[in-house]
Protein backbone atom coordinates (compact mmCIF):
# COMPACT_ATOMS: atom_id res chain seq x y z
CA UNK A 1 0.00 0.00 0.00
CA UNK A 2 3.00 2.21 0.55
CA UNK A 3 1.07 4.93 2.88
CA UNK A 4 2.84 8.46 3.49
CA UNK A 5 1.65 10.04 6.67
CA UNK A 6 3.92 12.53 8.44
CA UNK A 7 3.52 12.51 12.08
CA UNK A 8 5.17 15.11 14.96
CA UNK A 9 7.01 13.38 17.02
CA UNK A 10 5.35 10.29 18.41
CA UNK A 11 3.10 11.45 21.50
CA UNK A 12 6.26 14.76 22.29
CA UNK A 13 3.08 17.28 21.84
CA UNK A 14 1.52 15.39 25.35
CA UNK A 15 4.20 16.14 27.64
CA UNK A 16 7.03 13.42 28.80
CA UNK A 17 5.06 10.42 28.72
CA UNK A 18 7.50 7.53 29.68
CA UNK A 19 4.96 5.47 30.41
CA UNK A 20 1.94 4.68 27.93
CA UNK A 21 -0.66 7.22 27.70
CA UNK A 22 -3.75 6.87 29.26
CA UNK A 23 -7.02 8.67 28.19
CA UNK A 24 -10.13 7.87 30.79
CA UNK A 25 -13.11 9.63 31.49
CA UNK A 26 -16.92 8.77 30.93
CA UNK A 27 -18.94 7.06 27.85
CA UNK A 28 -20.79 10.63 27.95
CA UNK A 29 -20.99 13.92 29.59
CA UNK A 30 -23.86 13.62 31.88
CA UNK A 31 -24.11 16.37 34.50
CA UNK A 32 -21.53 18.76 35.33
CA UNK A 33 -21.28 16.65 38.93
CA UNK A 34 -20.40 13.39 36.94
CA UNK A 35 -18.20 14.70 34.40
CA UNK A 36 -15.82 16.67 37.88
CA UNK A 37 -16.31 14.00 40.47
CA UNK A 38 -15.16 11.20 37.94
CA UNK A 39 -12.29 13.60 36.58
CA UNK A 40 -10.77 14.47 40.27
CA UNK A 41 -10.71 11.20 41.13
CA UNK A 42 -8.58 10.60 37.80
CA UNK A 43 -6.94 13.09 38.19
CA UNK A 44 -5.93 12.24 42.19
CA UNK A 45 -5.15 8.65 40.77
CA UNK A 46 -2.07 9.92 39.27
CA UNK A 47 -2.08 7.92 36.45
CA UNK A 48 -4.67 9.51 33.82
CA UNK A 49 -2.84 12.15 31.24
CA UNK A 50 -6.14 13.35 29.27
CA UNK A 51 -10.05 13.33 30.29
CA UNK A 52 -12.21 11.70 27.42
CA UNK A 53 -16.30 12.55 27.34
CA UNK A 54 -18.48 12.05 24.24
CA UNK A 55 -20.73 15.06 24.07
CA UNK A 56 -22.77 14.06 20.95
CA UNK A 57 -23.05 10.28 20.80
CA UNK A 58 -23.39 8.35 17.77
CA UNK A 59 -26.17 5.70 18.76
CA UNK A 60 -27.12 3.12 16.72
CA UNK A 61 -30.82 3.50 17.47
CA UNK A 62 -32.85 6.72 17.77
CA UNK A 63 -34.49 7.84 21.46
CA UNK A 64 -31.75 6.87 22.73
CA UNK A 65 -29.46 9.21 24.57
CA UNK A 66 -27.44 10.98 22.05
CA UNK A 67 -25.23 13.07 24.29
CA UNK A 68 -25.94 16.48 25.90
CA UNK A 69 -24.72 18.77 23.49
CA UNK A 70 -23.16 21.85 23.97
CA UNK A 71 -24.18 22.48 27.43
CA UNK A 72 -21.23 20.14 28.34
CA UNK A 73 -18.40 22.55 27.27
CA UNK A 74 -18.68 24.97 30.41
CA UNK A 75 -17.94 21.41 32.38
CA UNK A 76 -15.08 20.65 30.62
CA UNK A 77 -13.71 23.87 30.91
CA UNK A 78 -13.72 23.55 34.33
CA UNK A 79 -11.59 19.99 33.88
CA UNK A 80 -9.03 21.49 32.22
CA UNK A 81 -9.08 24.89 34.34
CA UNK A 82 -9.84 23.61 38.06
CA UNK A 83 -8.71 19.60 37.85
CA UNK A 84 -5.94 20.14 35.72
CA UNK A 85 -6.38 17.60 32.61
CA UNK A 86 -6.48 18.07 28.93
CA UNK A 87 -9.80 17.21 27.35
CA UNK A 88 -10.93 15.48 24.63
CA UNK A 89 -13.97 14.74 22.64
CA UNK A 90 -15.57 13.08 20.09
CA UNK A 91 -16.14 14.88 15.97
CA UNK A 92 -18.21 13.47 13.69
CA UNK A 93 -18.59 16.94 11.54
CA UNK A 94 -17.78 20.20 10.75
CA UNK A 95 -19.96 21.86 13.09
CA UNK A 96 -18.57 19.65 15.85
CA UNK A 97 -15.30 21.03 14.82
CA UNK A 98 -16.11 24.60 15.34
CA UNK A 99 -17.74 24.10 18.56
CA UNK A 100 -14.96 21.88 20.13
CA UNK A 101 -12.06 24.42 18.93
CA UNK A 102 -13.90 27.55 20.02
CA UNK A 103 -14.58 25.79 24.02
CA UNK A 104 -10.77 24.83 23.75
CA UNK A 105 -11.01 21.19 23.48
CA UNK A 106 -7.56 19.90 23.64
CA UNK A 107 -7.39 16.97 21.77
CA UNK A 108 -10.16 15.72 19.13
CA UNK A 109 -11.38 12.02 18.06
CA UNK A 110 -13.07 10.49 15.08
CA UNK A 111 -15.37 7.66 16.22
CA UNK A 112 -15.45 4.62 14.20
CA UNK A 113 -19.11 5.47 12.56
CA UNK A 114 -17.39 8.33 11.62
CA UNK A 115 -14.01 7.08 9.76
CA UNK A 116 -15.74 4.65 7.74
CA UNK A 117 -17.12 7.64 6.15
CA UNK A 118 -14.91 9.80 3.61
CA UNK A 119 -17.29 12.18 2.85
CA UNK A 120 -17.29 12.75 6.76
CA UNK A 121 -13.80 12.66 7.72
CA UNK A 122 -13.13 14.63 4.48
CA UNK A 123 -15.55 17.63 6.04
CA UNK A 124 -13.79 17.67 9.49
CA UNK A 125 -10.20 17.51 7.69
CA UNK A 126 -11.36 20.81 5.79
CA UNK A 127 -12.38 22.38 9.12
CA UNK A 128 -9.14 21.54 10.75
CA UNK A 129 -7.29 23.20 7.84
CA UNK A 130 -4.76 26.08 9.50
CA UNK A 131 -5.34 24.42 12.83
CA UNK A 132 -3.02 22.88 14.88
CA UNK A 133 -4.80 20.41 16.76
CA UNK A 134 -4.29 16.98 17.89
CA UNK A 135 -6.53 14.30 16.35
CA UNK A 136 -7.14 10.96 17.10
CA UNK A 137 -8.48 8.56 14.52
CA UNK A 138 -10.60 5.23 15.80
CA UNK A 139 -10.67 2.10 13.22
CA UNK A 140 -13.47 2.15 10.89
CA UNK A 141 -16.71 -0.09 12.25
CA UNK A 142 -15.43 -2.73 9.94
CA UNK A 143 -11.94 -4.09 9.63
CA UNK A 144 -10.98 -2.18 6.08
CA UNK A 145 -7.65 -1.02 7.01
CA UNK A 146 -7.24 0.88 3.93
CA UNK A 147 -10.62 3.43 5.33
CA UNK A 148 -8.29 3.89 8.55
CA UNK A 149 -5.26 4.69 6.62
CA UNK A 150 -7.37 7.30 4.37
CA UNK A 151 -8.57 8.95 7.44
CA UNK A 152 -4.69 9.52 8.62
CA UNK A 153 -4.50 10.87 4.65
CA UNK A 154 -6.87 13.33 4.73
CA UNK A 155 -5.69 14.69 8.05
CA UNK A 156 -2.56 14.79 7.21
CA UNK A 157 -3.47 16.53 3.67
CA UNK A 158 -5.16 19.03 6.01
CA UNK A 159 -1.67 20.09 7.60
CA UNK A 160 -2.64 17.69 10.92
CA UNK A 161 0.38 15.94 12.14
CA UNK A 162 -0.47 15.39 15.77
CA UNK A 163 -1.98 12.08 14.92
CA UNK A 164 -2.90 8.78 16.93
CA UNK A 165 -4.89 5.57 16.08
CA UNK A 166 -7.13 4.40 18.16
CA UNK A 167 -8.19 0.34 17.96
CA UNK A 168 -12.11 -0.03 19.16
CA UNK A 169 -12.75 -3.53 17.48
CA UNK A 170 -14.81 -3.75 14.49
CA UNK A 171 -18.40 -4.93 14.19
CA UNK A 172 -19.08 -8.49 13.95
CA UNK A 173 -21.12 -11.36 13.96
CA UNK A 174 -18.80 -13.35 16.24
CA UNK A 175 -20.18 -11.99 19.70
CA UNK A 176 -16.88 -13.55 22.20
CA UNK A 177 -16.47 -9.39 22.17
CA UNK A 178 -18.76 -6.28 21.49
CA UNK A 179 -16.25 -5.91 18.68
CA UNK A 180 -14.32 -8.33 17.30
CA UNK A 181 -10.42 -7.04 18.57
CA UNK A 182 -8.63 -8.41 15.01
CA UNK A 183 -5.68 -7.85 16.11
CA UNK A 184 -3.87 -8.48 12.94
CA UNK A 185 -6.06 -4.76 11.64
CA UNK A 186 -3.93 -2.65 14.48
CA UNK A 187 -0.64 -4.57 13.80
CA UNK A 188 -1.02 -3.88 9.57
CA UNK A 189 -1.29 0.09 10.53
CA UNK A 190 1.73 0.00 12.64
CA UNK A 191 3.40 -1.43 10.00
CA UNK A 192 2.16 0.43 7.23
CA UNK A 193 2.09 3.35 9.34
CA UNK A 194 4.77 3.08 12.07
CA UNK A 195 5.06 6.99 13.45
CA UNK A 196 1.65 7.00 14.33
CA UNK A 197 1.08 6.42 17.77
CA UNK A 198 -1.25 3.32 18.75
CA UNK A 199 -3.31 3.46 21.69
CA UNK A 200 -6.23 0.59 21.97
CA UNK A 201 -9.70 1.06 23.16
CA UNK A 202 -10.60 -2.07 25.46
CA UNK A 203 -13.99 -0.38 26.47
CA UNK A 204 -15.27 -0.44 23.22
CA UNK A 205 -13.65 -4.26 22.34
CA UNK A 206 -14.84 -5.77 25.33
CA UNK A 207 -18.61 -4.10 25.82
CA UNK A 208 -18.49 -5.62 28.99
CA UNK A 209 -16.48 -4.61 31.98
CA UNK A 210 -14.86 -7.88 33.53
CA UNK A 211 -13.12 -8.27 29.69
CA UNK A 212 -11.63 -4.77 29.76
CA UNK A 213 -8.32 -5.62 31.82
CA UNK A 214 -7.63 -8.52 29.34
CA UNK A 215 -8.11 -6.52 26.53
CA UNK A 216 -5.96 -3.78 27.97
CA UNK A 217 -3.02 -6.29 29.05
CA UNK A 218 -3.22 -7.80 25.34
CA UNK A 219 -2.77 -4.50 23.76
CA UNK A 220 0.57 -3.79 26.19
CA UNK A 221 1.59 -6.91 25.27
CA UNK A 222 1.75 -6.17 21.52
CA UNK A 223 3.21 -3.06 22.22
CA UNK A 224 0.43 -0.28 22.28
CA UNK A 225 1.48 3.23 22.61
CA UNK A 226 -1.23 3.61 25.20
CA UNK A 227 -5.31 3.17 26.74
CA UNK A 228 -8.65 4.89 26.48
CA UNK A 229 -10.52 3.72 28.70
CA UNK A 230 -14.38 4.70 29.71
CA UNK A 231 -14.93 5.31 33.36
CA UNK A 232 -17.76 6.61 35.17
CA UNK A 233 -18.13 7.88 38.78
CA UNK A 234 -21.25 5.59 38.73
CA UNK A 235 -21.16 2.62 36.06
CA UNK A 236 -24.64 1.72 36.79
CA UNK A 237 -26.70 3.73 36.46
CA UNK A 238 -24.28 5.86 32.63
CA UNK A 239 -26.59 6.96 30.29
CA UNK A 240 -24.74 5.06 27.73
CA UNK A 241 -22.15 1.92 27.62
CA UNK A 242 -23.14 1.59 30.96
CA UNK A 243 -22.43 -2.15 30.87
CA UNK A 244 -18.92 -1.47 30.25
CA UNK A 245 -17.35 1.33 31.99
CA UNK A 246 -15.19 1.33 34.88
CA UNK A 247 -15.64 3.51 38.81
CA UNK A 248 -12.51 5.19 38.86
CA UNK A 249 -11.44 3.00 41.49
CA UNK A 250 -11.42 -0.01 39.93
CA UNK A 251 -9.92 1.57 36.88
CA UNK A 252 -6.74 2.96 38.89
CA UNK A 253 -7.06 -1.18 40.09
CA UNK A 254 -6.72 -1.82 36.44
CA UNK A 255 -3.58 0.23 36.15
CA UNK A 256 -1.70 -0.90 39.00
CA UNK A 257 -1.74 -4.63 37.47
CA UNK A 258 -0.67 -3.62 33.88
CA UNK A 259 2.33 -5.21 33.45
CA UNK A 260 4.04 -2.46 30.43
CA UNK A 261 6.02 -4.68 28.54
CA UNK A 262 9.72 -3.15 26.83
CA UNK A 263 10.39 -3.38 23.40
CA UNK A 264 13.62 -5.44 23.92
CA UNK A 265 15.74 -6.72 26.50
CA UNK A 266 19.57 -5.28 26.81
CA UNK A 267 20.22 -8.78 28.94
CA UNK A 268 22.80 -10.48 27.02
CA UNK A 269 21.52 -13.51 27.33
CA UNK A 270 18.10 -12.82 26.44
CA UNK A 271 19.56 -11.96 23.07
CA UNK A 272 21.67 -15.03 23.02
CA UNK A 273 18.45 -17.21 23.46
CA UNK A 274 16.25 -15.28 21.24
CA UNK A 275 18.70 -15.40 18.17
CA UNK A 276 18.66 -19.23 18.72
CA UNK A 277 15.46 -19.72 18.33
CA UNK A 278 14.91 -17.41 15.81
CA UNK A 279 17.44 -19.11 13.43
CA UNK A 280 15.34 -22.59 14.26
CA UNK A 281 12.44 -20.68 13.19
CA UNK A 282 13.82 -19.26 10.11
CA UNK A 283 15.31 -22.60 9.00
CA UNK A 284 11.77 -24.32 9.83
CA UNK A 285 9.70 -21.08 7.41
CA UNK A 286 12.86 -22.26 4.68
CA UNK A 287 11.07 -25.81 5.05
CA UNK A 288 7.78 -24.60 5.15
CA UNK A 289 8.06 -22.90 2.07
CA UNK A 290 9.80 -25.68 0.17
CA UNK A 291 7.48 -28.31 1.04
CA UNK A 292 4.64 -25.94 -0.20
CA UNK A 293 6.73 -25.72 -3.43
CA UNK A 294 6.93 -29.31 -3.70
CA UNK A 295 3.04 -29.18 -3.19
CA UNK A 296 1.81 -27.18 -5.68
CA UNK A 297 4.01 -29.36 -8.19
CA UNK A 298 2.36 -32.12 -6.93
CA UNK A 299 -1.30 -30.11 -7.75
CA UNK A 300 -0.09 -29.14 -11.43
CA UNK A 301 0.53 -32.84 -12.21
CA UNK A 302 -2.65 -33.80 -11.04
CA UNK A 303 -4.23 -31.03 -12.93
CA UNK A 304 -2.37 -32.26 -16.07
CA UNK A 305 -3.76 -35.95 -15.41
CA UNK A 306 -7.01 -34.25 -14.64
CA UNK A 307 -7.66 -32.27 -17.60
CA UNK A 308 -6.14 -35.24 -19.85
CA UNK A 309 -9.07 -37.54 -18.71
CA UNK A 310 -11.97 -34.66 -18.53
CA UNK A 311 -11.90 -35.07 -15.19
CA UNK A 312 -13.39 -31.87 -13.07
CA UNK A 313 -11.04 -29.77 -10.90
CA UNK A 314 -13.17 -29.70 -7.85
CA UNK A 315 -14.08 -33.04 -6.06
CA UNK A 316 -16.06 -32.64 -3.09
CA UNK A 317 -15.54 -36.01 -1.65
CA UNK A 318 -11.99 -35.89 -1.62
CA UNK A 319 -11.52 -32.27 -0.48
CA UNK A 320 -13.88 -33.23 2.34
CA UNK A 321 -11.48 -36.21 3.53
CA UNK A 322 -8.57 -33.62 3.06
CA UNK A 323 -10.37 -30.81 5.75
CA UNK A 324 -11.52 -33.21 7.93
CA UNK A 325 -8.18 -35.69 8.46
CA UNK A 326 -5.84 -32.51 8.69
CA UNK A 327 -8.10 -30.86 11.14
CA UNK A 328 -8.27 -34.07 13.24
CA UNK A 329 -4.23 -34.27 13.43
CA UNK A 330 -3.74 -30.81 14.68
CA UNK A 331 -6.23 -31.35 17.17
CA UNK A 332 -4.18 -34.74 17.87
CA UNK A 333 -0.82 -32.87 17.78
CA UNK A 334 -2.35 -29.04 20.21
CA UNK A 335 -2.59 -26.34 17.56
CA UNK A 336 -5.78 -25.07 16.72
CA UNK A 337 -7.54 -26.52 14.86
CA UNK A 338 -9.38 -23.71 13.73
CA UNK A 339 -6.15 -22.43 12.76
CA UNK A 340 -4.76 -26.12 10.30
CA UNK A 341 -8.92 -24.96 8.71
CA UNK A 342 -7.91 -21.66 7.65
CA UNK A 343 -4.22 -22.58 6.25
CA UNK A 344 -5.79 -25.77 4.51
CA UNK A 345 -8.26 -23.92 2.71
CA UNK A 346 -6.01 -21.19 1.65
CA UNK A 347 -3.56 -24.02 0.06
CA UNK A 348 -6.80 -25.71 -1.39
CA UNK A 349 -7.29 -22.61 -2.67
CA UNK A 350 -4.02 -22.16 -4.45
CA UNK A 351 -4.06 -25.43 -5.81
CA UNK A 352 -7.45 -25.15 -7.21
CA UNK A 353 -5.90 -21.17 -8.94
CA UNK A 354 -2.97 -23.50 -10.25
CA UNK A 355 -4.93 -26.21 -11.87
CA UNK A 356 -7.56 -23.60 -13.18
CA UNK A 357 -4.72 -21.87 -15.49
CA UNK A 358 -3.67 -25.35 -17.05
CA UNK A 359 -7.31 -26.40 -17.70
CA UNK A 360 -7.60 -22.91 -19.16
CA UNK A 361 -4.11 -23.19 -21.54
C1 LIG B 1 -17.11 6.25 22.30
O1 LIG B 1 -15.88 6.36 22.40
O2 LIG B 1 -17.88 6.41 23.24
C2 LIG B 1 -17.66 5.83 21.00
C3 LIG B 1 -18.85 6.19 20.55
O3 LIG B 1 -16.83 5.00 20.40
P1 LIG B 1 -16.81 4.29 18.95
O4 LIG B 1 -16.71 5.38 17.94
O5 LIG B 1 -15.58 3.49 19.09
O6 LIG B 1 -18.04 3.47 18.85
MN1 LIG C 1 -18.91 4.60 24.64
Amino acid sequence: MNAQVRVTDALEWLGDLDQPLIISGPCSAESEEQVLTTAQKLKDSGKVHAYRAGVWKPRTRPNSFEGIGEKAFPWLKRVKQEVGLPVTIEVANAKHVELALENDIDILWIGARTTVNPFSVQEIADALKGVDVPVMIKNPINPDLALWIGAFERLNQAGIEKLVAIHRGFSSVNKEFRNAPNWEIPIELKTELPNVPLICDPSHIAGIRNKVALIAQKSMDLNFDGLMIESHINPDVALSDSQQQLSPDVLVELLNELKVRNQTSSCSEFQLNLEKLRSEIDVLDSEMIKILAHRFQLSEKIGDFKKDNNVSIFQLERWKQILQSRVDQATKQDISPAFVESMIKLIHDESIKIQTQIFQK
